[in-house]
């Protein structure tokens, strides 16, 4: 693909793409009278301007049901999560069944350790990448220390080769071998959160599950992002939350996803809760826990209905762009992105480092050399909203949904501005 670094290129980029109007669809921040350049929808997707009208009827139906909305609403409370359920399976590639909303990110991940992370005799350890977002590492540590175990010598993680960057998939998967006899899980990010590599998730499951080991996955930087299939590649569990790609507004509704192998199974451990209890008796009020067959076995509480109102407005966006159209212009705008800071090198005498792989998302990691946080800042105080990551990257995401190609190329032309004055 040939791309140009011109006004009349992004502009004509920008009228070929099918999905043009989705971007008025949403509230874009602005800066001085104009919006601003915003590449920062894997921290926090932007809010569609549905968010209010969805809010509304929810607002609406309590004043005026109390609680009666919970199955009088125009849409019944109790059931509300149901209602995100077909278009979440459709975004992360899995069976509607193997799917349920609930909770945040951290929380469900320590709800799916609980029963996918049974260390028994020596097949005790966790493989999971380095440097890992923190609150994955501080997951993993605990989850450890409650089991007794030791995370110096039971946590294992996947470095890059000194040198690189990023992760090879052959290093992982002969890193799984290696601990094959010892190993109880391999935990990664399906999208670093750092460098934006997209792993090969379908052979980092073969290689777990070829050494006796389940495979799980945080899709926070995955989901809405890039092209899953978690149901075919046969991935045990994920988690992910919907305030980053899935734009469902900040510390919104997260989602799960269990492979409907393990749905009914009987030998499992989990912490359990009413709404996990089968629906049917649920409101007998048994004293015995019997659980749901399917993903929302793993639910403990009522649905937090506001804020899957807001994730419901977003999803519906996803399911009227279509994930495919979604993903094939991330591809090019990311690509553009790219292209031009390469070609902004030419003035940054290749201050500009890319660290992101080809293997990505709608993320590039930049670091730049020499400017550090000094280019970040004046990027902000241009109109640029982009993502400051310690110690040293800019990470930029360019997303289908609501960025433009005029963005991209505005972005380029402020960071050339920009050279020289810093
Ligand atoms: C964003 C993110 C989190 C955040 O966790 P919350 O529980 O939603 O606060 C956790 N892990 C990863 C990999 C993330 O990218």
């Amino acid at each position: 693909m040939s791309f140009e670094n011109s006004l009349n290129y992004a502009r004509a980029c920008d009228s070929q793409d099918p999905l043009r109007a989705f971007r008025d669809k949403f509230h874009i921040p602005q800066f001085n009278g104009a919006p601003v350049v915003y590449l920062t929808g894997n921290s926090l997707g932007l809010q569609p301007k549905t968010v209010t009208a969805y809010l509304l009827q929810e607002l609406h139906d309590w004043a005026s049901l109390g609680v009666e909305g919970h199955v009088k609403a125009k849409h019944p409370w109790m059931l509300y999560h149901e209602f995100l359920t077909p278009a979440m399976a459709e975004i992360v590639g899995a069976e509607p069944s193997e799917v349920v909303m609930m909770n945040q990110l951290t929380v469900n991940l320590h709800l799916l350790m609980v029963s996918f992370y049974r260390p028994t005799g020596k097949r005790k350890k966790i493989i999971c990448e380095h440097k890992a977002f923190p609150s994955d590492q501080y997951m993993f540590q605990s989850q450890m220390h409650w089991h007794g175990l030791n995370p110096e010598t039971d946590l294992i993680s996947a470095k890059p080769r000194t040198g690189e960057w990023h992760l090879r998939t052959e290093d992982v998967i002969q890193l799984i071998q290696m601990h094959a006899d010892e190993l109880a899980l391999v935990c990664f990010g399906g999208v670093h959160y750092y460098t934006g590599q997209l792993m090969d998730m379908p052979a980092i499951t073969r290689a777990a599950h070829q050494a006796g080991a389940l495979a799980g996955f945080d899709l926070a930087h995955a989901a809405g992002n890039v092209e899953l299939k978690l149901h075919d590649w046969n991935i045990d569990f994920a988690a992910w939350c919907s305030y980053k790609y899935l734009n469902s507004g900040p510390g919104a509704v997260a989602g799960i996803y269990v492979h409907k192998k393990h749905h009914q199974r009987t030998d499992l451990k989990q912490f359990s809760g009413w709404w996990g209890h089968d629906a049917a008796s649920r409101f007998k009020m048994p004293e015995t826990f019997k659980p749901m067959s399917t993903a929302e076995r793993w639910q403990l509480s009522n649905a937090p209905v506001l804020s899957m109102a807001a994730c419901r407005a977003s999803l519906d966006l996803f399911l009227e762009a279509g994930t495919s159209q979604l993903f094939k212009k991330s591809k090019m705008l990311t690509a553009y992105l790219d292209f031009i800071i390469r070609d902004l090198n030419k003035q940054y005498a290749n201050a500009l480092e890319i660290i992101t792989p080809d293997a990505r998302g709608a993320q590039v990691s930049v670091v730049a050399h020499g400017y550090g946080k000094n280019l970040f800042e004046a990027m902000t105080a241009s109109g640029i909203i982009a993502d400051w990551r310690e110690p040293n990257v800019i990470r930029c995401a360019p997303v289908p949904l609501y960025n433009s190609f005029e963005d991209v190329f505005r972005f380029g032309q402020i960071l050339s501005q920009l050279q020289g004055t810093l």
